[in-house]
């Protein structure tokens, strides 16, 4: 079923219910992964709120969370190159493990950028986390994106957290635009 936000159309692409199954899953990983250790979620607001919220709730090992804030859209529906950098991250990270949630990589410049940021911290170590990727939009590898939810092509989606000019946040599941 179409639904319109501001002046586009999206259609279903990832239900709600294959979210959970697959946040379950990389949950149960990073808990493998960190056991002994006390990792610090870091989620990139805003498209991450959801996804980190969901992905917190089963993880079985102890961990923190707190959220940072950069963004390279400005509400249209493709990548500007340009970061908007509101990049604040209060905690001490030194000598700490950090794991970045991403709604989504696309370009993978955010990331990139962000972990460069990191890493002048002298965190213990660096993986990211992302919900969706667009592998046929990516320049370069990403070594520290270890865990991702679902790959899809390069359509612009909404939802989840997710947003076109602000809205869409709250649709239940991932929506791409129609063509
Ligand atoms: P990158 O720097 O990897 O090109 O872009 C990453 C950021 O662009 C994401 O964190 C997200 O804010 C935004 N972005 C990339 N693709 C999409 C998309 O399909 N939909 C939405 N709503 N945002 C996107």
């Amino acid at each position: 079923m179409k639904t319109q936000i501001a002046d586009l159309y999206f259609e279903p692409l990832i239900p709600l219910k294959d979210i959970d199954k697959r946040t379950i899953e990389i949950a149960n990983q990073i808990s493998a992964d960190y056991k002994g250790r006390t990792p610090i979620l870091v989620g990139v607001l805003n498209g991450s709120f959801l996804f980190t919220a969901d992905l917190i709730k089963h993880i079985d090992i102890p961990v923190e969370v707190t959220f940072t804030k950069l963004a390279s859209y400005y509400g249209g529906t493709s990548t500007t190159r340009k970061i908007r950098d509101d990049f604040d991250l209060s905690i001490d990270i030194k000598g700490r493990d950090i794991i970045l949630v991403e709604d989504i990589v696309d370009t993978g410049n955010t990331l990139h950028y962000l972990i460069d940021k990191l890493k002048v911290r002298e965190p213990a170590s660096i993986t990211a986390c992302s919900l969706l990727l667009k592998p046929k939009a990516l320049e370069g590898i990403i070594y520290e994106l270890k865990y991702v939810g679902f790959e899809i092509e390069n359509d612009f989606v909404v939802g989840y957290g997710l947003d076109y000019k602000e809205l869409g946040r709250n649709l239940k599941g991932i929506y791409r635009k129609v063509k």
